[in-house]
């Protein structure tokens, strides 16, 4: 399988009959990058185009990344690999006793050429070590080390072309938020420093990212971040996540992910029947992608 590297145009999706009280005068659309590449969904792909545009022009041969069995960046990352032509491994966190136990996001990864490498949680847990980085690039010299989520500079960069595609009249951005990369590439990019930011952490606990995200961020960004629309924890479902997903699917023609866009949207919900938004504002939600994801779910899904 040989992947293509052309990029397609996000459009936007309006959500219309979203929330309680259809008197608010707001406007809720989604910027869907779920669509912007065929394979590589969503802001990984802008997280990883700078990356891999650095890693060949430096003579890199190989890509070497880190991610779960389930990880969306691990399986955009073997497609970039693959679209950029260079060889690629994964870091896989955790021993997988047999092949049959392999996920589908980890089988997705292998059809695209990445080789998988498992490592024991407490090595993994080393993964941004700098000593331990040492040891991987001597023992992969070939190789450019992307840490996990995409999670640095040049990711941001790549993330700051998503600001470009907000529909100018936007007054709210609303962004799902695992390392936060996504998130201060928007707020690099935002020409329109009227526009806030609402970040939702996938994760419990997540508020922790607030002063890290801080020194990321340019001056003079509004911004904001929900700590509580994690429904149990990172990557964990419920029946209401699952009821909202087919609802939108069934009413807006829209599938969502279930461990970050699905959160984030009932997330601008919840905030819109608290009146948190004042009328006439113009709420545009990111897609961050990740759709593979599902599959985990997949038998509770109408899509
Ligand atoms: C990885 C991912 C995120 C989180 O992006 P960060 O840049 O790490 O904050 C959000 N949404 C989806 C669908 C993702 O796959």
């Amino acid at each position: 399988m040989v992947i293509n590297i052309e990029q397609t145009i996000p459009t936007t999706t309006l959500l219309s009959d979203l929330y309680a009280d259809p008197t608010k005068d707001i406007r809720v659309e989604m910027l869907r990058l779920d669509m912007v590449h065929p394979t590589i969904s969503g802001n990984k792909w802008f997280k990883l185009k700078e990356n891999l545009a650095f890693a060949k022009s430096i003579g890199r041969k190989q890509i070497l990344t880190f991610g779960g069995a389930y990880s969306n960046h691990l399986v955009a990352t073997a497609a970039a690999a693959n679209a950029f032509q260079v060889d690629c491994i994964g870091y896989i966190r955790g021993i997988v006793d047999q092949p049959s136990n392999e996920s589908k996001t980890l089988l997705a990864c292998r059809d695209l050429g990445m080789h998988l490498h498992f490592v024991s949680r407490e090595e993994y847990a080393q993964k941004a070590n700098k000593h331990y980085l040492l040891a991987l690039q001597n023992l992969y010299p070939e190789a450019y080390i992307i840490p996990e989520g995409g999670n640095n500079e040049l990711g941001i960069k790549g993330a700051s072309e998503i600001a470009a595609y907000l529909p100018s009249d936007t007054t709210h951005c609303a962004v799902a938020i695992g390392t936060g990369t996504t998130f201060c590439g928007i707020a690099s990019g935002l020409q329109n420093k009227h526009i806030k930011l609402l970040g939702f952490t996938a994760m419990k606990g997540g508020s922790y990212l607030k002063e890290e995200i801080a020194t990321l961020l340019p001056q003079n960004i509004q911004w904001e971040l929900y700590a509580d629309y994690h429904f149990g924890g990172f990557g964990k479902c419920t029946s209401t996540l699952i009821e909202f997903m087919n609802h939108i699917y069934s009413t807006c023609q829209l599938p969502l992910d279930f461990v970050y866009t699905a959160k984030m949207l009932l997330g601008v919900i919840d905030l819109i029947n608290k009146n948190y938004f004042p009328p006439e504002s113009k709420i545009c939600c990111i897609h961050t992608g990740g759709l593979q994801g599902n599959n985990s779910i997949a038998e509770k899904l109408i899509f």
